[in-house]
C-alpha cells in the first residue's frame, strides 16, 4: 500500500526534476519510473491525442476524476481491463495530469495484488499529480527554472477560472479569466469573501479543504455550474479552480439518452470536423462504425462540402443542415440531417438523424397506440406509484368506468376486495423486479353495483431511455364465462352439502331414534311403575324365583330409560336446541358436588385413588355448571369403568389469557390410536373382546354428549391415550365463556369437519 513515507520520497523526485532540462515526455517517463519504484506498480504516462483514447482513458481524461478498478477480471468494464487482466494485473487505476484546466496527460498505474489502489492511495497519488500538472504547465510556458510558487502563477493564466483564498475564504488573488466571469477588476474582486461569488455550501468548502472537488455555482441569474478543485499552497493559502460544467451536464444528458435512441447518433469533432468521438449507436443508425469515423475529418465524407462548411462557419447553437449526404464507403451513400452546435469542450457536436429510420419509429409508436386502442382486453397504463394514467376504450366497456372519472386514481381502486387490492400492488411490485408478471387470476371491480369481473392479466414494467422505470402496462382479459362456471360450480356444491347432510347417517338416526325415544318413554314408565308394585307385593304375592324376574324387568327398564335420555339429549344438543345457562362458577366447588363425590366412591370401592386438583390462578369461569357436570360425569364414568388399577385424577389449570383446560386422566385399558379418532361419532363403542359385560354395556353416546356441550361453551376437546398405559380426555373452555369469532371458532369448525368428515 501507498503510505506517507514513499509519498514524501516522490514530491522530492518531482521536486527534483525542476532544474533538469528534460522534454516533457521525458518528464512524464522519469515520473512513472520513480513513481512505479518507489511503490512496486507498473506505471506508464502518456500526453492526450484524441485520435487514440482507450475508452477507460476517455471516462478520465472528460472527468478530469481518477478511474480504478481494484479487481480486474473478465467482466471489467473495458475491454483492455480484460487484456490487462489476461496478463496477470490484478488492479488498475488511471489518473489524470491536469495541465490548465485541461487533462494533458494520463497516467496509467497496474499491479498485480488486488485491492492496491484504494482511496486513500488515489488521493494521495492525485496530490502528486496535480503538482507535477503545475511543473509541466511550467515548462509548456516555457520557463526555465521556477520556483514551485510560479507554478501558480503560470496556472493562472489559463482560461480557467481560479482563486487563491485563505483559510477564512478571503480572496486574496484572482486570474484573468476570473474576473471576466464577474466583469470586475481586481480591485474590487481582491479581499472580498469568496462566498460572495461563489454558491457552494459548508460541505462543499470542507470538501474542498480536504482536497475533494466540489459543485459550486455563481450567484445570479444566469448561474453556471462548476466543477471546483482545490489544493493547498502553503498552511494557510487554498488554490481553487473552476471547471465550467454548464455545458458539459447537458452534453452528458444527451449523450444518455443518445445511447438508446433509435435513429439519432452524435459525434463530437474539434474546430477542424476531425472526429474525436461517436456515439455507439452511430452504426446503427449511419451504417457507419464508430471506429471507422473517429480520427477522420468528417467534411471528407460529405458530399455538398461547400454547404456543410457553410453550416461549420455559421454554428452558434443548432444549425440544422436540411439533410447531408455521406459517403460511407463501397459506393454506399446515406442521407441523414444533421444538427451542429458549439460544445465549449470538445469543438463541434453533432447529432446525426436518419429520417427514413425516425418515420418508421414514428409509425410503429402510431401502430402501437392503434394496437391498445382497438384492442377487446382492457389496457391500463399505470405510473410507478401505481396512480391510473390512461386507458383504452375496451376498459370502459369492460369495467363500465369512463376514462375522466377514473384517471389519476389509484389502480387498485379497480379490485373487488381489500385481498384483491393487495394482490395486485404485489404484482406491480413483481414486475417492477421481473419486467414482466403473465396470465395472474384477479377479480376486478365494475362500476355498476361494483360486480366482480374475473379477468387474467399480464403486467409489463415500461422504461425511460435511461432504464428508470415509469410504469406498468396492464392488460386484463375478461373471463365471463368463468364467472358463469362459477356460479353453477357454487350451486352444485351448495346442493352436494345438502345432500351430504341429508345422507348423514348419525342425523337421520338421531332424528329417527328421538322420535321413537319419545314414544317409548310413557310405556316404558308404565312398564317400570307396575313391575315394582308387583316386586314389593303390592298387587299380590309373588315368590322368590318370580320376584328375581321382576327385577330383571326393572333393571331393564332403568337401562332402557337411561339410553332413552341419553338420546334426547344428545339429539336436542346436537339440533341446537339446548340453551345454557352460564353462570360464573368455581371448579373447585364442582368437585363437592353429589354426582362428583358419588363416583368418587365407586372409585374408590375399585381400589383407585381419585383426586380433584384446580390450580390456584383458575377463578371464576362462565359455564353452565349442569351442563359442565354431565361432562364430568360421563368422562369420570368411563374413567372408572376402564380401570382395573392406579388412578383417575381430574386436572384443572390456566389456559393463555382466557381460557381454562380440564384433564380427566386415568390408567386405565388406554384406546388404540385407531379408535380415538371415531371415538366422539355418535354410537361409536370400541369392540374388544377382553371387555367385561359391564364395560361392553354403554350406549356409545356418552362422548358425542360430552363434545357437543364443550363446543356449545366455545371449547374444544381432544384424547391422548396409549393402549395398556392409560387415556387422558382434555378440553378447553373460555373464560368469559363467550365463544371466540376468530381463530379458535374457524378451528372448531375445522374439528367438527374433520370428525364428521370420517363418518363417511
Ligand atoms: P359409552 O356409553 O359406550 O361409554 P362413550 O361415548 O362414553 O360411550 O364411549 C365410547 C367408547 O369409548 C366406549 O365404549 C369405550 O370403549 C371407549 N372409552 C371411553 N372412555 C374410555 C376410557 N377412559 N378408557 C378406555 N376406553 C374408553
Amino acid at each position: 500500500m501507498i503510505d506517507n513515507v514513499a509519498m514524501t520520497k516522490l514530491m522530492f523526485d518531482i521536486f527534483d526534476l525542476e532544474g533538469k532540462k528534460l522534454s516533457i515526455n521525458e518528464l512524464l517517463d522519469t515520473f512513472c519510473r520513480n513513481l512505479g519504484l518507489v511503490f512496486g506498480v507498473q506505471a506508464q504516462a502518456r500526453t492526450v491525442n484524441r485520435s487514440q483514447i482507450l475508452p477507460s482513458e476517455e471516462f478520465t481524461i472528460n472527468t478530469m476524476r481518477p478511474y480504478t478498478d481494484n479487481r480486474l477480471s473478465n467482466y471489467s468494464s473495458f475491454k483492455e481491463f480484460v487484456d490487462y487482466f489476461n496478463s496477470g494485473y490484478r488492479s488498475c487505476a488511471i489518473l489524470p495530469i491536469v495541465v490548465s484546466g485541461r487533462s494533458f496527460a494520463i497516467v496509467e498505474l497496474l499491479s498485480r495484488e488486488e485491492d492496491e489502489f484504494d482511496k486513500n492511495a488515489i488521493n494521495a497519488l492525485m496530490i502528486v499529480t496535480i503538482v507535477l500538472g503545475y511543473q509541466i504547465s511550467a515548462r509548456i510556458e516555457g520557463e526555465k527554472s521556477i520556483s514551485v510558487a510560479k507554478y501558480f502563477d503560470a496556472a493562472f493564466n489559463s482560461v480557467i477560472p481560479q482563486l487563491l483564498i485563505d483559510q477564512s475564504g478571503k480572496i486574496v488573488k484572482a486570474n484573468k479569466s476570473m474576473l471576466i466571469l464577474f466583469s470586475s477588476s481586481i480591485k474590487e474582486i481582491s479581499g472580498r469573501n469568496f462566498g460572495e461569488l461563489f454558491e457552494i455550501g459548508t460541505q462543499g468548502l470542507q470538501d474542498l479543504v480536504r482536497g475533494v472537488p466540489a459543485q459550486a455555482r455563481t450567484l445570479g441569474t444566469d448561474a453556471r455550474t462548476f466543477r471546483a478543485t482545490a489544493n493547498n499552497v502553503s498552511e494557510n493559502l487554498l488554490h481553487v479552480a473552476f471547471y465550467d460544467t454548464t455545458g458539459l451536464k447537458e452534453l452528458e444528458e444527451r449523450t444518455k439518452v443518445l445511447k438508446y435512441s433509435g435513429y439519432e447518433a452524435m459525434l463530437m469533432m474539434d474546430q477542424q470536423t476531425n472526429v474525436t468521438w461517436a456515439s455507439e449507436n452511430l452504426e446503427k443508425v449511419a451504417k457507419l462504425q464508430g471506429s471507422g469515423v473517429v480520427g477522420r475529418q468528417l467534411i471528407g465524407m460529405v458530399l455538398d462540402k461547400e454547404r456543410f462548411r457553410e453550416a461549420v462557419r455559421g454554428i452558434e447553437s443548432g444549425i440544422a443542415t436540411d439533410s447531408i449526404r455521406l459517403d460511407v464507403g463501397n459506393g454506399v451513400y446515406v442521407d441523414l440531417k444533421a444538427t451542429l452546435f458549439r460544445n465549449e469542450i470538445y469543438g463541434i457536436s453533432c447529432i446525426l438523424a436518419n429520417n427514413m429510420l425516425e418515420n418508421r419509429f414514428r409509425s410503429m409508436e402510431r401502430n402501437l397506440d392503434e394496437l391498445v386502442r382497438l384492442s377487446s382486453d382492457s389496457v391500463i397504463f399505470v405510473d410507478q406509484l401505481g396512480y391510473i394514467q390512461r386507458l383504452n376504450k375496451s376498459t370502459e366497456d369492460i369495467l363500465g368506468y369512463r376514462e375522466q372519472d377514473i384517471i389519476g386514481n389509484p389502480a387498485s381502486m379497480l379490485y373487488v376486495t381489500q385481498q384483491e387490492q393487495e394482490r395486485f400492488l404485489r404484482s406491480l411490485s413483481a414486475a417492477k423486479n421481473e419486467g414482466m408478471i403473465d396470465n395472474i387470476f384477479a377479480t376486478m371491480k365494475g362500476k355498476k353495483d361494483g360486480v366482480s369481473v374475473p379477468c387474467t392479466q399480464s403486467i409489463r414494467s415500461v422504461y425511460d431511455t435511461d432504464g428508470n422505470l415509469t410504469g406498468y402496462i396492464v392488460v386484463s382479459k375478461e373471463l365471463l364465462t368463468k364467472q358463469a362456471l362459477d356460479a353453477a360450480e357454487e350451486r352444485l356444491v351448495a346442493g352436494v352439502r345438502q345432500v351430504e347432510k341429508l345422507e348423514s347417517e348419525s342425523d337421520l338416526k338421531t332424528q329417527f331414534i328421538y322420535n321413537i325415544s319419545h314414544d317409548l318413554k310413557t310405556p316404558i314408565t308404565n312398564i317400570k311403575g307396575f313391575s315394582t308394585l308387583l316386586y314389593n307385593g303390592d298387587l299380590g304375592a309373588v315368590n322368590e324365583e318370580q320376584k328375581g324376574y321382576i327385577k330383571i324387568i326393572i333393571d331393564e327398564s332403568d337401562r332402557l330409560m337411561e339410553l332413552i335420555k341419553q338420546i334426547l339429549d344428545v339429539a336436542k344438543l346436537s339440533s341446537g336446541k339446548i340453551k345454557l345457562e352460564p353462570q360464573p362458577t368455581s371448579f373447585k366447588k364442582l368437585g363437592e358436588n353429589p354426582s362428583i363425590k358419588a363416583l368418587e366412591e365407586v372409585a374408590a370401592g375399585k381400589g383407585l385413588i381419585f383426586s380433584w386438583n384446580v390450580d390456584y390462578d383458575v377463578g371464576e369461569v362462565i359455564v353452565d355448571p349442569n351442563r359442565i357436570i354431565q361432562v364430568f360425569v360421563n368422562l369420570i364414568n368411563n374413567a372408572t369403568k376402564f380401570t382395573d388399577h392406579g388412578s383417575i385424577s381430574v386436572n384443572v389449570t390456566r389456559k393463555g389469557k382466557g381460557s381454562v383446560r380440564v384433564e380427566v386422566k386415568d390408567t386405565g385399558i388406554g384406546i388404540s390410536k385407531e379408535d380415538q379418532r371415531k371415538l366422539f361419532r355418535k354410537f361409536y363403542q370400541v369392540h374388544r373382546k377382553e371387555l367385561t359385560v359391564q364395560q361392553g354395556s354403554g350406549t356409545g353416546l356418552g362422548l358425542s354428549i360430552v363434545k357437543e356441550i364443550v363446543n356449545l361453551h366455545g371449547g374444544k376437546i381432544g384424547i391422548n391415550s396409549e393402549l395398556g398405559k392409560g387415556s387422558t380426555f382434555w378440553f378447553t373452555l373460555p373464560i368469559s365463556g363467550k365463544k371466540k369469532k376468530g381463530k379458535e371458532a374457524k378451528e372448531q369448525a375445522e374439528q367438527k369437519e374433520a370428525i364428521e368428515g370420517e363418518k363417511a
